[in-house]
């Protein structure tokens, strides 16, 4: 009785540091079929199993299973190095340099290979607040379990068999609707303080409630993420913002101190008084297509977050004595400049976000010939998405975005109706254009 009691008590303080016997989970209990795999997961699985190997579905894939939802992509996790998983799908590459994986490709479908990793030990390579740097050591299935960041994150499914491999108790906190660390919190921030992000993504995505270990750590830790480079930052925020959840994410993030200063895209979305309702609104309708399942464009959402410090230095520029436009695309490149190399914009999409900007006066064009060429602009699509948004927001007038809607659904002829008359000043400024320049008096 007393033994008994004993190892139960020491069953409970076990389980956090104690190596993890792994969980076998059935399907009869846990219900996912191998065919709600995606093709390429199970052809994938089935290549290196059939050559020898372990291999299964991981990570965010099994969890959004288990909790009734489809997942975004499949990753697939095994015991073979890359090279030996190269050799055994015909149409694969390794990538990356530091931890090497491998695309399996299958028609359209990519599915990441990773070696399971190894233990993180006294060789591991960390800066000097204790972030890692290096982690490329491959190992165990246990250790790689045990290297990943949430529980719920860390399940292997099997296709062969339908089992679902639980280290760490991931199926019982999914039903518990936690989102609980693996290991001691602080020292996982520390490795990896962008942790905490995912930490808020995940649990305002899925609905889970982050266990209070894993909370508590956040406020006083967030001051780590001031060292993670700005590209995976960007990534990280854009993954936030695409998420279909993003408004619930930046409440979250502001509410677990992670903001002001930290982020700076943050600063950008929350510190804009004037802008605030513009960003919100767009925001909340990239999460409602997100949610039908349409694309969102990284270029469209930070043309929208940035849109209004835009507005801000074209009245300063114009104010300045500048005309209308050049002062525009004198705003446009500042705030680019300064916002670019802070969040890590990359030029391909800076490009775009210009686009989506430099369309918008010409909207207010309603005359001749300019609303048919700017219809034909490979661009319009999203500068007109971007004019509705304005008009949602309150910053323009609804008739011109209703203009607009009106006039791409209309036929040739209810088009030239609808175009307005030139206006006097209109055809002044055309002559003027069209009169050589007078040579300046000296
Ligand atoms: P999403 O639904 O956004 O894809 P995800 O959990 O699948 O969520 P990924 O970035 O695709 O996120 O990562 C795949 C898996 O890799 C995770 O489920 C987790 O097991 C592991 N992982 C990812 N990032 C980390 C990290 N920073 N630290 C530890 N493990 C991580
Ligand atoms: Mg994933």
């Amino acid at each position: 009785m007393i033994r008994k009691l004993i190892s139960r008590v020491f069953r409970g303080k076990k389980k956090k540091s104690a190596p993890h016997a792994a969980a076998v989970i059935p399907v009869a209990s846990h219900g996912i079929t191998r065919d709600r795999l995606s093709s390429a997961s199970r052809r994938t699985c089935e290549a290196l199993q059939h050559a020898g190997f372990e291999a299964y579905v991981v990570g965010g894939a099994v969890r959004d299973l288990l909790l009734g939802a489809q997942p975004k992509d499949f990753d697939v996790a095994t015991n073979a190095t890359p090279e030996e998983v190269r050799r055994c799908i015909r149409r694969s590459r390794i990538i990356g340099r530091r931890f090497q994986i491998v695309h399996a490709l299958f028609g359209q479908e990519v599915i990441e290979v990773t070696t399971f990793r190894g233990k993180l030990d006294a060789n591991t390579k960390k800066d000097e607040h204790g972030r890692v740097l290096h982690d490329n050591v491959f190992g165990s299935q246990a250790e790689d379990a045990a290297r990943r960041d949430f529980t719920a994150n860390a399940l292997y499914y099997d296709p062969a068999s339908e089992n679902v491999i639980d280290y760490h108790h991931g199926v019982g906190d999914l039903k518990a609707k936690t989102l609980r660390m693996i290991g001691e919190p602080r020292a996982r921030y520390r490795e990896d303080p962008v942790r905490m992000l995912r930490a808020v993504r995940l649990a305002a995505k899925l609905g889970l409630s982050i266990d209070p270990e894993a909370r508590r750590p956040i406020r006083d830790m967030a001051g780590l993420l001031e060292n993670v480079p700005a590209a995976r930052l960007f990534d990280e925020m854009l993954k936030l913002l695409t998420s279909g959840h993003a408004v619930k994410c930046l409440t979250q993030l502001r509410d677990e101190g992670l903001h002001h200063g930290l982020l700076p895209l943050l600063d950008v979305i929350l510190e804009q008084p004037l802008g605030e309702k513009f960003v919100l609104q767009a925001l909340a309708n990239t999460d409602e297509r997100v949610r039908r399942g349409k694309s969102v464009s990284p270029s469209f959402l930070f043309a929208t977050l940035l849109w209004h410090e835009v507005l801000v230095h074209w009245a300063r520029i114009e104010a300045s004595g500048e005309p209308k436009i050049p002062a525009l695309f004198q705003a446009m490149d500042h705030v680019l400049d300064v916002q670019g190399e802070k969040l890590a914009i990359t030029r391909r999409i800076a490009g775009d976000i210009k686009e989506i900007w430099s369309l918008q006066p010409r909207f207010e064009q309603r005359t001749g010939k300019r609303p048919y060429a700017l219809i034909e602009n490979p661009r319009f699509r999203a500068g007109y998405d971007f004019l509705l948004l304005r008009a949602q927001a309150g910053e323009i007038a609804p008739e011109l975005a209703t203009w607009w809607t009106h006039f791409q659904d209309a036929d040739g002829e209810a088009r030239a109706q609808m175009l307005l008359p030139v206006s006097d000043d209109d055809k002044k400024r055309r002559r003027r254009r069209k009169k050589p320049k007078p040579a300046n008096p000296a």
